[in-house]
């Protein structure tokens, strides 16, 4: 099979995660007799530095036009101080949006390799967890009115029946193919948006008897993730409660580093990347973890290529890789052997098999 990857590095350690995510896709090429084609994508900082904005139209539409597109992560401080609608984020909101990517997809998922890298006391590591953040991604306050009126700051929070619908039902058919528990999480007891947000999940929860549905308010919801993660199956939520939740589910996995997530709208082309920035402070270091950015890259290949086999060949290597003690220095433990990002892209290869 051929495909067309747009492939955006971006800023900071962005570069160094993609280029051993590539080095893992090549390989899968190689065992499998597939073409990927890498199409080159400048967005964020290195775009504003560049043409002088986050994400030219230009670059949009190859993004657009490809089958699909792998991103490492964009922004720095370098950029702190440009206009708001010019800051390296603004870049991959509009990339989000061109892409009508309204769904996405953060698993939190506790290797059992790492369980000593978790935060969390050892008898809660111990139950199973494993679950999905569904995020709505191109609606909410991040899309909302942005603006400053002398000393007073808005931003709007807005969301119709029919973006939550679609979403909602995302949350649902995530929840049958896994353990048909859906958990949906808003603030109804104080917003609006919520709770209309809330009567359309009720009013969905009839198409679909067999997932056992439940409501949570965001506040509890983020006690409930550290208390007792394993009660949840696939949590449903707004994009700016899922930005934060999932940042929160992925701690208690032991490291931001180690998290895919997938972005998909009405077409098979969906967004891949890995769910932390682009880290300015172990930039060019050969330190970052790349297993997200890798992890994305089997999500691209299972969701959007229609290549299960491959996606799980990958998911194998790394925890081949894990199995064999090596560790970037954000998971580091004692005994296990520490490795460079480069070292880490390079073990994984070798893991690879068919
Ligand atoms: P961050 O996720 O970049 O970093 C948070 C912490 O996690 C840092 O200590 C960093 O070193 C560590 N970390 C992150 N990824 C790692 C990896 N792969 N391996 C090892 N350690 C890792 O968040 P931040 O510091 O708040 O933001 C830095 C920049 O990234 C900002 O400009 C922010 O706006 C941007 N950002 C971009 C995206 C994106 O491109 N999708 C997402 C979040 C933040």
């Amino acid at each position: 099979m051929s495909k067309n990857i747009a492939v955006i590095r971006g800023d900071g350690i962005g570069p160094e995660i993609v280029g051993e995510a590539l080095k893992v896709l090549d390989k899968v090429a190689e065992l499998y007799g597939h073409t990927f084609n890498y199409i080159d994508v400048d967005m964020g900082g290195c775009a504003i530095d560049k043409y002088g904005d986050p994400l030219p139209e230009g670059e949009l539409k190859k993004c657009v036009e490809s089958d699909s597109v792998l991103l490492g992560a964009v922004g720095g401080d370098k950029w702190n101080d440009v206009p708001g609608y010019m800051r390296p984020e603004k870049g991959l909101l509009r990339l989000r949006a061109g892409m009508g990517v309204y769904s996405n997809n953060r698993p939190a998922k506790i290797w059992k390799q790492l369980s000593d890298a978790s935060p969390l006391k050892k008898s809660i590591v111990d139950e199973c967890i494993d679950f999905i953040i569904v995020r709505e991604l191109i609606g909410g306050i991040y899309f909302g009115e942005h603006k400053t009126e002398g000393d007073t700051a808005i931003d709007i929070l807005k969301y119709s029946e029919s973006e939550i619908e679609r979403i909602g039902r995302i949350g649902f058919e995530t929840a049958q193919k896994r353990n048909k528990k859906l958990c949906s999480v808003e603030k109804s007891n104080v917003l609006d948006s919520s709770r209309l947000w809330k009567k359309v999940m009720h009013k969905l929860k009839e198409d679909y008897p067999d997932v056992e549905f439940s409501d949570m308010l965001v506040d509890n919801c983020a006690m409930q993730i550290v208390k007792n993660p394993s009660q949840f199956d696939v949590i449903v939520t707004e994009n700016m409660f899922g930005d934060i939740l999932s940042d929160e589910a992925s701690m208690i996995t032991g490291s931001i580093g180690m998290i895919p997530s997938s972005s998909l709208g009405a077409s098979s082309c969906g967004l891949y990347e890995p769910i932390h920035g682009s880290a300015p402070d172990i930039a060019g270091k050969d330190i970052a973890n790349p297993i997200g950015t890798i992890l994305s890259a089997a999500m691209m290949l299972r969701f959007s290529f229609d290549m299960a086999e491959e996606a799980d060949a990958i998911e194998k290597a790394v925890s081949a890789y894990l199995d064999a003690g090596y560790r970037t220095s954000d998971i580091m433990s004692e005994g296990m052997t520490q490795v460079g990002c480069k070292k880490c892209g390079e073990l994984i290869v070798s893991y690879l098999e068919k």
